[in-house]
């Protein structure tokens, strides 16, 4: 047996097509496009990529980017001014501070700042907590993105044991929430859960948010399971790699995201989904 692909580059196509079309239409409705500040404090390597390709994003759907790049002393208070004034700038939609942050700055202080109608990271705990109560206004862009090839793929999710592996903020928890609210029965496991294998088995959804290289091996699937795998990891000799393995999994997995090309490009193009729907909070005033 080998698995359905999930193909992410391709849904992240479409959706980014579809938010530039919407995005035209808003322009030619006579109303503002959408601006994104992207804040980058200090110049993290990685960060540095993440940063490029959501500005390249922007560009090509017609968000307006607007790039903030402070020097990585950057004292807090500059930091939270400059929030400050981007929330009351009506240019402005969303607000993207690109994490990690130094370890002189506050990550919670910083995110709690940002106006919960431009927080197009979804990480404010007032977006999270909207979530937990299944009336979700931003929400975090991985999970959500997640939530899009699923929804891509039809995959009948109401009533699936759905295991997630991993519980940081950004991905695994709100994960969990998406699938709740999605009508699965989940189960979010950790660095410290005892006895993995069993509740990887019985799965009949896996997400894998771990960041260790083809930590999960096909043999331990339940199978026919829809597998999900976030991590991105770099090898020795550079290509990325998920934390599934996937050669071996293919042949067990009913659906499957390939590292790179499956969730990753998912959350590019669900952080200008989020910025155009925060875009959209402004027009009703
Ligand atoms: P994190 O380090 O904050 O969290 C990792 C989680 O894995 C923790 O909750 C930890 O308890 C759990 N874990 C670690 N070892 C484990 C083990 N042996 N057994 C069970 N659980 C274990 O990481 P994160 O920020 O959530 O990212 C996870 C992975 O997803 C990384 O590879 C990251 O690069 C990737 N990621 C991808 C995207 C994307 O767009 N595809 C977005 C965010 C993160």
């Amino acid at each position: 047996m080998s698995a359905t692909l999930i193909d992410g580059k391709a849904a992240a196509a479409r959706l980014r097509l579809q938010v530039a079309e919407a995005i035209t239409a808003r322009c030619a409705s006579g109303k503002p496009a959408a601006g994104l500040a992207v804040i980058q404090v200090g110049h993290d390597p990685a960060s540095s990529v993440y940063v490029a390709s959501k500005r390249r994003a922007c560009e090509e759907v017609g968000i307006t980017s607007f790039a903030y790049d402070l020097d990585a002393n950057c004292p807090q208070d500059e930091l939270l001014a400059l929030i400050d004034k981007l929330n009351l700038d009506s240019r402005i939609h969303g607000i993207l501070v690109q994490l990690p942050l130094p370890a002189h700055i506050d990550g919670n202080a910083v995110i709690e700042r940002i106006a919960v109608t431009k927080d197009v990271d979804g990480f404010h705990p007032y977006n999270l907590g909207r979530l937990a109560q299944r009336r979700p206004l931003l929400r975090p862009c991985t999970p959500r993105g997640v939530m899009t090839l699923l929804e891509n793929y039809q995959i009948p999710l109401a009533g699936m044991d759905a295991v997630v592996i991993g519980q940081s903020n950004i991905v695994g928890r709100p994960m969990l929430l998406e699938l709740m609210q999605a009508g699965c029965t989940v189960t979010l496991c950790h660095s410290r859960s005892r006895d993995l294998t069993t509740k990887i088995a019985a799965a009949d959804l896996l997400v894998a948010a771990i960041g260790q290289p083809a930590f999960i091996r096909g043999e331990s699937l339940k199978a026919g399971a829809v597998v999900i795998d976030v991590g991105i990891n770099r090898l020795p000799d550079g290509k990325l790699c998920g934390d599934v393995d996937f050669a071996t999994a293919v042949q067990r997995a009913g659906w499957i995201t390939p590292v790179p090309g499956g969730v990753g490009p998912m959350t590019v193009a669900t952080l200008m989904q989020n910025t155009l729907q925060a875009a959209t909070f402004t027009d009703s005033k």
